[in-house]
């Protein structure tokens, strides 16, 4: 049985660039060498898999082992997918492994979670243990840009045209690999983002007054709306575990050419939300404060990241079940609320508890020298594989 180092050196070593709205200008892009990497493996065990095409060259890979009849279905989530390698100072694909650290894009986040959840499976597959719960592994596609792959099985729950074999129900819990050194995440904010432009009448520049400056008008909204921003996170209650809300203008763009007077302008703005907010009532009441302060109207488009956040409500039960299953692995962790958003929401907002939970740190994630400790990465996987049989009874 291949263990976790060897597999995540394998996942490494084959590139699963998330394009990210880019052209696939290289050969570094998209999830397809992991996901045969992944069939190929549950084939040689002779695990029954599904591999569901979502987009070309992007599939989710789910395999089943049935449990004890009665026992919790458990899911062990983890996507295929990393972010690009630009900026980096370490061979991205060589996943050279040095003091106890396993280097290279994606061996944080998530390709360590993805080896130590397969493992886990794999272990369970080969022992057959007497009692265990039903484990359904799906290892998605897509998570750091669109969310294609978890929306498409969490949909399919309620969509015939997209049902999947071995996942034709919700499950009873969801694990999320993320990199949380260990402790389960119970929460975290969930992000709206969309443009807002404003329109003015361009004309020649040597004669301003006879246009309207969609600049200027921009100007006057970002005033507003930073008013807005520094009143948010005391206008409203923080959350107790993801802290308080915010709203943050990343980018600006307007005009063709300095001497004509630009007749658009459009920012884009990042609403983070809390658990407890609705995502759907974000734009309203940005618009609805705006159009209140403002003499024009502006234009607000639909949103392009629409992610839910986590709240603690569902999947706090779980958690200590599952913290209470892994400490003598881990010795005592905690449940916690991070910044940062994950699959687990989209298992929610469809019913599911889930709880983030992986090995690596999250200040690892996506940077320049990626890493992730050897040793954590070995008691994830067993850390998996503890909670699989525990939950059982
Ligand atoms: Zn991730």
């Amino acid at each position: 049985m291949p263990d976790v180092v060897r597999l995540l050196t394998d996942l490494v070593r084959l590139p699963s660039v998330n394009p990210m709205g880019r052209p696939l200008t290289g050969p570094e892009y998209l999830e397809s060498r992991v996901t045969d990497y992944l069939c190929g493996m549950l084939t040689e065990h002779d695990i029954p898999h599904e591999r569901v095409d979502v987009a070309p060259q992007r599939a989710n890979v789910l395999a089943r082992l049935e449990g004890t009849p009665g026992a919790p279905t458990v899911v062990l989530d983890a996507h295929q997918d990393t972010v690009p390698v630009d900026g980096m100072v370490i061979p991205p694909f060589d996943a050279v492994i040095e003091n106890g650290r396993l280097y290279g894009r994606g061996a944080c986040d998530v390709k360590g979670g993805l080896a130590a959840m397969l493992a886990a499976f794999l272990r369970l597959a080969a022992e057959r243990p007497k009692r265990c719960a039903t484990v359904v592994v799906s290892f998605t596609c897509d998570e750091e840009a669109t969310s294609l792959g978890i929306y498409h099985l969490t949909r399919s729950w309620t969509d015939p045209a997209t049902r999947y074999r071995l996942l034709p129900t919700p499950p009873d819990i969801a694990i999320v690999a993320e990199p949380t050194s260990l402790d389960a995440v119970v929460a975290h904010r969930g992000a709206v983002r969309w443009q807002l432009s404003t329109t003015g009448r361009a004309c020649h520049s040597s004669r301003p007054d006879e246009g309207v400056n969609a600049i200027y008008r921009m100007a006057e909204v970002l005033r507003h709306l930073q008013a807005y921003a520094e009143e948010l996170p005391t206008s409203r209650p923080a959350h107790p575990l993801c802290g308080p809300t915010t709203l943050s203008v990343g980018i600006i763009t307007g005009g063709i050419s300095v001497n004509a007077v630009p007749d658009r302008c459009t920012i884009e703005i990042d609403r983070r939300v809390i658990p407890g907010e609705r995502r759907e009532d974000v734009i309203p009441e940005v618009a609805k404060y705006l159009s209140d302060k403002l003499p024009f109207a502006v234009e607000h488009s639909d949103p392009f990241v629409f992610s839910p956040p986590l709240g603690d409500e569902l999947n706090g039960a779980w958690a200590d079940k599952l913290l209470t299953s892994i400490a003598p692995v881990t010795g005592p962790k905690q449940k916690i609320g991070v910044a940062y958003g994950t699959h687990a929401s989209r298992f929610a907002v469809v019913g599911v508890p889930a709880v983030v939970f992986g090995p690596g740190d999250i200040a690892q994630a996506h940077t320049k020298d990626e890493w992730i400790d050897v040793g954590q990465l070995q008691a994830a996987a067993e850390c998996y594989h503890r909670f699989c049989i525990d939950v059982a009874g």
